[in-house]
């Protein structure tokens, strides 16, 4: 910090999303004096426009399926359709209290919240109107925003999840451009709604992430429910005409919707902000920074969805906190990414922690073993009436590094997923905890029992 400059704050905080409040709330809790600038809402993305309102779409969607197919376990129900404005309220409701909630918080530790689009004049100082913030330490957190691509205008009938989130009715056909997390999650929740669906991805499969099984099976469950899927599908060009929007794909073939859905990507918001001014590198748009997410430059860290890597709230999470233990003097441990879990909230659910079959033989070359224990025999699963299965990869004789689910629910087991990965845990340190009956969570422990020789339920 230049020593003319004074500092008013310990930490300032560029952006009060997941990564930028997490990091004010633990600085603050640390005894930190911080200032927490935002332009928009509190809570950013994740609160307002991505993780929780799209996940509660999901769980209507889910409502939608559960009304329609309630005879299928022999109840009496009469589906009527889908009341996006009263959706909408729901929606509204779960994010409205969450965000007071938030905002409770944020006071309650004493952040200074500061209304405002800010920019770094140096690495110390945040502009904000006519307020110079001085931070012993800058975190920047600003943030993504949903990509399209060169020479597809949004506008009328082609949108991204922001104005996806509030459609007011229910559109008859739907072309989702995109097969990633959030194209596949909209794709999901519209086949639900009642839409017809049509998923175009570039790529030779959906959530292209994810291990190849987990592609397989989401494609043939969406195939299942109706939903068409079109992979190695390159977009070509759109036209929003009076009646639909019309896509056209390479090899010529073309799409009328009622609505385009761009999927396409998020791009970090970091133009215009002075961040390379301040001596921070910035590579197509990201801040470039070490493990410990550092800038290399003295005080000036980057958290979240505008560091390279794995795009997820609780990343961001994982990275404030790390940052303001680290300004406190704490000497945390830096946020693994390989042990992050990521799950896609469609239906059917995919879940995922550690390599894949491929990355692993990449990494541990033919001392790798993959067993998949299939849902088939799991009896939860079998109640719920759900498909998948749970994909262990082990090093022969070694620790288990990669857990891949797919089924409905399977979401929620990624913890124990995590824990087994993250602590290296071999199949024979599983065994011998006993997985509750009749649970989902069960699929996880006979996956293991299976892998270490003594398989229960399974057929294979
Ligand atoms: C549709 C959708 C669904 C998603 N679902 C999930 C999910 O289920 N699980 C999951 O883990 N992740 C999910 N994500 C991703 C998740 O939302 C992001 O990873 C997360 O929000 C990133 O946090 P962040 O703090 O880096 O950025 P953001 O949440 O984008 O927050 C950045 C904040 O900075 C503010 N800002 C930007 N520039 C300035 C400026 N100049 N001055 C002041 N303020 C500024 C913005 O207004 C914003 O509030 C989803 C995203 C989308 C779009």
């Amino acid at each position: 910090m230049p020593a003319t400059a004074e500092a008013t704050h310990d930490v300032v905080v560029l952006g009060g999303g997941s990564g930028g409040y997490a990091c004010a709330l633990r600085a603050a809790e640390l005894g930190l004096s911080v200032a927490l600038v935002e332009k928009d809402l509190l809570g950013g993305t994740c609160l307002h426009r991505g993780c929780i309102p799209t996940k509660a779409l999901l769980h209507a969607a889910e409502v939608a399926d559960a009304a329609r197919e309630a005879g299928r376990f022999g109840v009496r129900a009469t589906f009527e359709g889908v009341d996006l404005p009263a959706v909408t309220a729901y929606r509204e409701g779960v994010v409205a209290r969450l965000h007071k909630g938030l905002q409770g918080l944020v006071s309650g530790r004493k952040v200074e919240y500061v209304e405002g689009t800010g920019r770094l004049d140096g690495p110390h100082t945040v502009v904000v109107g006519d307020r110079r913030l001085v931070g012993r330490h800058v975190v920047l957190a600003t943030g993504s925003y949903a990509r399209t691509l060169p020479g597809l205008e949004l506008g009328g009938r082609v949108v991204t999840s922001d104005q996806a989130l509030g459609l007011d009715e229910v559109p008859g056909r739907v072309v989702v451009l995109g097969g990633g997390v959030i194209g596949v999650e909209f794709a999901s929740v519209m086949r639900s709604f009642g839409s017809e669906v049509t998923v175009v991805e570039a790529l030779p499969r959906l959530v292209a992430a994810e291990d190849p099984a987990s592609s397989k099976a989401l494609e043939r469950a969406f195939r299942k429910r109706g939903i068409t899927v079109r992979t190695g599908a390159r977009f070509a060009s759109a036209t929003d005409g009076a009646d639909a929007v019309t896509v056209r794909l390479e090899d010529g073939t073309e799409l009328e919707a009622d609505l385009l859905l761009v999927a396409v990507g998020r791009g970090p918001v970091t133009d215009g902000l002075g961040y390379e001014e301040a001596g921070a590198t910035v590579e197509r748009g990201f801040v470039v920074t070490d493990e410990r997410c550092r800038t290399g430059v003295e005080g000036l860290w980057a958290v979240g969805d505008i560091v390279p890597g794995l795009q997820l709230a609780h990343r961001g999470f994982a990275q404030g906190i790390f940052v303001a233990e680290s300004i406190a003097g704490l000497e945390p441990a830096p946020v693994v990414e390989s042990t992050i879990p990521r799950v896609t909230y469609c239906d059917p659910e995919v879940a995922s922690v550690g390599l894949t079959e491929e990355q692993a033989r990449e990494v541990h070359g033919d001392a790798v073993e993959a067993y998949e224990y299939n849902l088939g025999g799991n009896g939860k699963s079998q109640i719920l009436g759900t498909q998948g299965f749970v994909k262990l990869v082990r090093v022969t004789d070694g620790p288990v590094v990669g857990v891949h689910m797919v089924g409905s629910r399977m979401g929620e087991q990624v913890g124990e997923a995590q824990l087994i990965v993250g602590w290296e845990a071999h199949p024979e340190d599983v065994t011998p905890f006993v997985h509750a009956h009749p649970t989902q969570n069960e699929a996880l422990g006979e996956a293991h029992l299976a892998l270490a020789g003594k398989p229960l339920h399974a057929h294979n």
